[in-house]
């Protein structure tokens, strides 16, 4: 049965759908409702970190959900708990808060920033400095984060107390903390929907620098980039930044519906009971999944997404049709000659499925790809856009 017809008439129009019925998948490998096999270079948008039907955390996730599938907030389960002493050790941070998308993990981030200078500094302090181009969500809220207009469009009066600046501009930076009160600075170190954009170390340092001298949180927005897609941990651990808050989401559950907010010794006790909750978060299924990944995220893995990463980088660079590549890890950007979108669609038609964000073409292949799976699709991209030129 097609379900394409059927989603078209009943699911919210919300998505530009391709015309692909997907029906299984295994490893980077997915195939749709013809039996056409595509190697799968977006990952559900950085997700499926460990591919399909991944067997150690498909056991990890069966087995809770044999055991208790939900709870409530009102007791404990060892799920949560295990995952958020797993992400403190591995980063340092004293608090985690759980919650289920990375709209939510932003949400709870600025409520901390909002909350620790309220009370440090008084009510005037609310402001929260983000970047020209930067995503962070689509609640009313994290739309106010993000940088980009078109997505505020007719969605007006947005929450207040959001300002943008120009992203690698250390000076408009500190003018905005200083003008605008600010209440804590939000920003993703390689800027994922915004079209892979790496923020320079020096601006980055500079940010940091400034929220310790104002002693305002800096919040690291690690949604796409953390949990391994980058080649570290989190990105922020490239530039040698300590922040004071870090939210994460997409890869951390391996494709179930988590958020996570951590918070550092600076801000984790803002939040006091009633503070903030979630009907769902710290779910023990999503958190037996998110702990297997998350324990597979070793020095060894990350080894390899470095050098996969550094795989297609070469591989790419100065290709005909090609005319840079951005980013870090298994999160690269590609500008072709040819438009994006183009080129998605034509490796689409020959197996390969990758993402685009703005002008560019968008990699974010499962952090364990076969390397023959990564070669092939690698070649089918290059080829493509060297042929589409
Ligand atoms: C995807 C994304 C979000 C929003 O995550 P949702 O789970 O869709 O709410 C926020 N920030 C960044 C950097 C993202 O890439």
């Amino acid at each position: 049965m097609h379900f394409m017809n059927l989603d078209q008439a009943f699911v919210a129009g919300t998505y530009n759908r391709f015309p692909v019925e997907i029906v299984r998948g295994k490893g980077s490998r997915v195939v749709d409702i013809n039996g056409k096999t595509y190697v799968d270079m977006g990952s559900g948008i950085g997700v499926t970190a460990f591919g399909f039907a991944d067997g150690a955390w498909s056991a990890a996730v069966t087995e809770q959900l044999g055991k208790v599938q939900h709870t409530s907030n009102l007791y404990y389960t060892e799920p949560c708990a295990q995952l958020a002493r797993l992400l403190c050790e591995k980063t340092g941070m004293k608090k985690v808060f759980f919650s289920n998308s990375g709209a939510e993990a932003n949400e709870c981030a600025i409520k901390i920033a909002r909350k620790y200078s309220a009370e440090k500094k008084g009510s005037g302090y609310f402001t929260i400095v983000t970047l020209v181009n930067s995503f962070h969500g689509r609640t009313l809220t994290t739309l106010a984060a993000t940088g980009q207009d078109h997505f505020h469009r007719n969605f007006q009066p947005l929450t207040p107390g959001f300002v943008h600046v120009e992203a690698n501009n250390a000076e408009a930076l500190a003018k905005a903390v200083a003008e605008h009160k600010a209440a804590g600075i939000l920003l993703e170190c390689i800027q994922g929907e915004g079209g892979v954009n790496p923020l320079t170390p020096g601006f980055l340092a500079a940010a940091g620098a400034l929220a310790k001298e104002k002693d305002i949180p800096l919040m690291i927005d690690e949604v796409q980039t953390g949990n391994g897609r980058t080649g570290k941990l989190y990105s922020y651990m490239h530039f040698g930044l300590s922040p004071d808050i870090v939210s994460t989401a997409k890869g951390l559950g391996g494709g179930l519906p988590i958020g996570a907010t951590l918070m550092s010794e600076k801000v984790h006790e803002v939040l006091r009971p009633g503070d903030h909750g979630s009907t769902f978060g710290g779910n023990p299924v999503c958190c037996a999944g998110a702990l297997n990944i998350l324990q597979r995220l070793d020095d060894e893995l990350l080894a390899s997404v470095r050098s996969k990463g550094k795989y297609l980088m070469d591989t790419f660079s100065g290709a005909p049709g090609v005319e840079s590549v951005t980013g870090m890890g298994l999160m690269l950007g590609l500008k072709t000659t040819a438009p994006a979108g183009d080129v998605v669609r034509a490796c689409m038609e020959k197996g390969v499925l990758c993402l685009t964000a703005k002008d560019k073409i968008r990699l974010l292949p499962a952090l364990n790809i076969p390397m023959e799976d990564l070669r092939w699709a690698a070649e089918i991209i290059k080829e493509t856009a060297k042929e589409l030129a």
